[in-house]
């Protein structure tokens, strides 16, 4: 079948200043169907230049959208929020289309609706403090908006990132350029569509499509901007920060990759850890930060424990991603395909035992399908045990004991999302205490979360949180006044 949005209705260009436009030299990248292969439609592909322009705009908005109070920023917000709503099956079918997510599994436009809705009016929570402490002097502090920022994204829940980046420096008073991940370009052209029709002034949002060199390097290495927010993988997030610390030492907030543990303890719900362990894998077909993609289970439920997971794990139906029956799409695309197959080949060269899949795989014909798999007995210095594998797939290893299984959880360069399962509530909390990461499900695994709550990484899995209530204040500048009083009454 054909796509259900026409070439001619989908915005492929760059939104700068207030207006579309293609790119300074005209060039573009081919975006293809992860499940059909076919061309969906030429993007354009961000210039030095159009970088440049963007950074522009957002600089010469930023004094006055810095002084604009909030309830005007917020009310673009609450419109954008409306008109997000609204498009949620467009957003649905756009990111269908680009990298294979399943529209059953669409919730990202909510997610990102809300965030603006949060914080509409959190640009009053902005405040400073006074002390009166130093005789002689009224003292206080000004919390101010860091200045224009830039953010650069991943392909797996582009319009959550949307969110995530924009609503918060937003509200900060800050003004933005984002880079869209060329896997994923067109739900964020999509949106910057929709800032068009909320009405934010010029430059205030500028969102650019296009690799990561040069658009995305040219961002990092900016004069002008003074922060910069990544998310995407370990392996770009250090040359984002080596970009920023060469350049002018912007503030770098970055939200990396993971290789998440789930801890399963014999007293735990078996079925119920096995299936929403098996969830973890499957959403986004495994293409997620936070997929819990080390389990360990105790020896004496591990039969019981991977019976249940291998029959959950294959039960997923693969298929088209525009159909709403499928509940496992294609990888996003070939890149991330051929990535995953040099994964299968090690883990097959490798001494862990293999349960499930470990083959990928097509629907008629089509489409570049993972089967799922389950590796067993996996020793711990092997390469899909270490680094995130991206896919479905899963490494079920056993442990004896408590101590044990801490160790081996923590036994990473990552330190995302971790979990446990256990109805030992004393055990629960010395675990989640343990854990070297910057989530913990207690009964629970990704991804599950809450959206007052901080998200961010412990060691190679980022830096800085996000989250409401935490993101304001990375896109806030702390400024001390000193006042000097005469205190002598006269
Ligand atoms: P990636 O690092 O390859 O790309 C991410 C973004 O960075 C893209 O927009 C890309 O164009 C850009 N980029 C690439 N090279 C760049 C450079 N030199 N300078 C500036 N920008 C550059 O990651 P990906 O494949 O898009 O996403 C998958 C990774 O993202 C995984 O590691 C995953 O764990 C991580 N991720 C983390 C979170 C989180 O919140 N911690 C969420 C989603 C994804």
């Amino acid at each position: 079948m054909g796509f259900p949005i026409s070439p001619e209705k989908i915005e492929r260009r760059h939104y700068i200043d207030g207006a579309f436009s293609e790119s300074s030299d005209k060039g573009t990248f081919e975006l293809k169907s992860p499940y059909s292969h076919e061309k969906i439609v030429d993007v354009c592909e961000a210039t030095v230049e159009d970088t440049n322009r963007a950074v522009a705009a957002a600089k010469a908005a930023f004094p006055s959208w810095s002084n604009t109070d909030p309830q005007t920023r917020g009310s673009y917000m609450k419109k954008l929020a409306e008109l997000i709503k609204q498009s949620n099956d467009e957003f649905a079918q756009l990111d269908a289309m680009a990298m294979g997510r399943p529209v059953s599994q669409y919730f990202d436009a909510g997610y990102a609706a809300s965030l603006f809705e949060h914080y509409a009016m959190m640009g009053y929570e902005a405040q400073g403090t006074t002390s009166l402490n130093t005789p002689g002097f009224m003292n206080m502090t000004l919390r101010q908006p860091i200045g224009p920022v830039a953010a650069i994204i991943p392909w797996n829940v582009p319009v959550m990132m949307l969110g995530m980046k924009l609503a918060p420096a937003l509200a900060a008073g800050c003004t933005v350029v984002l880079k869209s991940s060329e896997k994923a370009p067109l739900s964020s052209a999509k949106l910057a569509a929709l800032a068009h029709e909320a009405g934010f002034p010029p430059g205030v949002i500028n969102i650019l499509s296009g690799h990561g060199t040069p658009s995305g390097a040219t961002l990092s290495s900016h004069m002008d901007i003074r922060l910069i927010n990544f998310t995407g993988s370990t392996f770009t997030g250090r040359k984002i920060q080596a970009a920023a610390a060469a350049s002018n030492l912007k503030k770098v907030v970055l939200e990396l990759g993971g290789k998440s543990p789930a801890l399963v303890f014999e007293d735990a719900n078996i079925e119920k850890a096995a299936g929403e362990t098996v969830f973890s894998l499957q959403m986004v077909m495994g293409q997620a930060c936070i997929a819990n993609s080390r389990i360990y289970v105790q020896e004496t439920v591990a039969d019981k424990f991977k019976a249940a997971f291998k029959a959950n794990f294959k039960a997923a139906k693969k298929g088209d991603p525009l159909m709403p029956e499928t509940q496992q799409g294609p990888q996003a695309d070939v890149i991330q395909y051929e990535r995953i197959k040099t994964y299968l080949n090690a883990a097959k060269e490798g001494k862990g035992k293999l349960e499930i899949g470990g083959e990928v795989t097509q629907v008629d014909g089509k489409g570049f399908f993972v089967e799922p798999t389950v590796y067993s007995d996996v020793p711990e210095d092997e390469k899909t045990q270490k680094e995130e594998v991206f896919g479905p797939f899963v490494n079920i290893n056993t442990f004896k004991t408590e101590a044990e299984a801490i160790e081996k959880a923590n036994n990473t360069e990552y330190g995302l999302y971790a979990s446990v399962y256990t109805n030992d509530l004393s055990r629960a909390m010395r675990v989640a205490k343990a854990f070297e990461s910057g989530a913990v499900g207690v009964n629970c695994t990704s991804p599950t979360h809450a959206m007052d709550m901080p998200f961010g990484g412990y060691k190679g899995s980022g830096q800085g949180r996000e989250g409401l209530g935490y993101s304001l204040e990375e896109y806030l500048e702390i400024k001390t006044v000193l006042i000097k009083i005469d205190d002598a009454p006269k």
